[in-house]
């Protein structure tokens, strides 16, 4: 049996007679860059998300950048995130020439502890960047306390968890902005590259729209340094049709977990993920067991060579990335994440994965671990 890491394909099937008249209409009307496809699907998302307003981009980093912009967020300041994340949150924060200050994540949700927080906040510190990793909403409720006691603003990254709630609201509308992505594997996914930033603050909102767009304040007259960070027609066209798909897909991601935690229940070497006490707060984006790091290389190879595909994210902490070498971290420096990186492999997780590849996957881990 063959069972992909993740099959695009299957979902562009199953939506293709309702996407190719989304895609004929910007077509003809030539609405490539920006105009109705892009503004609906901004209400829609917007409205899904329960924030007043959102801006579509080019992509999620974009996303990232255009938002610390918005919140005045430059050079000199610095930038608490997690080093176990997707590298585009550090990227945003060093393009705006900002400084990302790297803490450690809980060992149970991954995401950044908020516990360790307030030890790393310095005069300097702007502003808060945590990430929604593998679809699971991050503790918000204790950072959305310490940005207020330390006045810094609150950005989600929400690149891996569109529609994930934290009570009854979603993520990406609870801080003062919200970053997605919608590279299509994510669980929103556009047929290219796409990305949105959700906010309730008008300012912030109107100064993206400016930004993503030459930072026009009229035709022709550029009030600050702007970007060409525009969403395409088409983008927007596909995103409002799979958008009313994505609660359903969500439900289905979330069977596949829970059907993965019964199946590998009490295997020996094996850590699963732990399931959020509101079920809601987990998207799955991706399922990520923990097997012991020597042996990671090797479970990889054999459940490939049956036909399994399977990930590592990530391998390498974004604080001993070459590319942040000048930041002088250490191995030994976040041993949560360090610990976490080394053990980690992402199973195959997709709304489409048939019960028997979800079964068979998990024989064979069982086997192999
Ligand atoms: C995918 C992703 C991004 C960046 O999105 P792109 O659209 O690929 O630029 C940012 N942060 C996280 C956590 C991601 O997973």
């Amino acid at each position: 049996m063959q069972v992909p890491f993740l099959d695009l394909k299957a979902q562009t099937r199953a939506l293709w007679p309702e996407l190719l008249p989304a895609i004929e209409r910007i077509a003809q009307d030539a609405a490539f860059v920006l105009g109705p496809g892009v503004s609906n699907f901004e209400q829609d998302f917007a409205a899904y998300c329960g924030a007043k307003h959102c801006v579509g981009v080019n992509n999620g980093t974009t996303a990232l950048q255009m938002a610390l912009l918005a919140h005045d967020v430059g050079p000199g300041d610095e930038v608490i995130t997690t080093p176990h994340t997707w590298i585009s949150t550090s990227w945003a924060i060093s393009y705006v020439g900002a400084k990302p200050v790297f803490v450690d994540v809980d060992p149970h949700s991954y995401t950044l502890d908020p516990a360790r927080i307030e030890r790393a906040i310095t005069p300097r510190t702007k502003a808060l960047l945590p990430v929604h990793l593998y679809g699971r909403a991050a503790e918000l409720d204790p950072m959305v306390d310490i940005a207020k006691r330390h006045n810094l603003v609150l950005i989600e990254d929400a690149a891996q968890a569109h529609g994930a709630k934290l009570g009854d609201r979603r993520v990406g509308s609870i801080g003062d902005s919200g970053c997605f992505s919608f590279y299509p594997g994510k669980n929103l996914g556009a047929m290219g590259e796409a990305g949105a930033v959700v906010t309730n603050d008008e300012k912030v909102a109107a100064r993206i729209r400016q930004l993503r767009d030459h930072a026009q304040a009229g035709r022709h007259h550029h009030v600050e340094i702007g970007y060409n960070a525009r969403m395409e027609g088409l983008q927007g066209a596909v995103l409002s049709v799979k958008l009313k798909h994505l609660d359903a897909w969500t439900a289905s991601r979330r069977k596949h977990a829970n059907h993965y935690h019964e199946l590998l229940a009490g295997a020996k070497n094996l850590v699963l993920p732990q399931r959020p006490a509101q079920a809601e707060s987990h998207v799955w984006h991706l399922f990520v067991v923990l097997v012991p790091a020597e042996a990671r290389d090797g479970i990889q190879k054999k459940l490939s060579e049956r036909g399994i595909g399977t990930g590592v994210h990530y391998p390498t902490p974004v604080s001993l990335q070459p590319a942040y070498a000048y930041l002088g971290h250490k191995p030994g420096d976040f041993p949560v994440a360090e610990d976490v990186m080394r053990r980690c492999l992402s199973l195959p997780m997709f709304a489409e994965l048939s019960d028997e590849q979800l079964e068979y996957t998990a024989a064979a881990l069982r086997e192999c671990v």
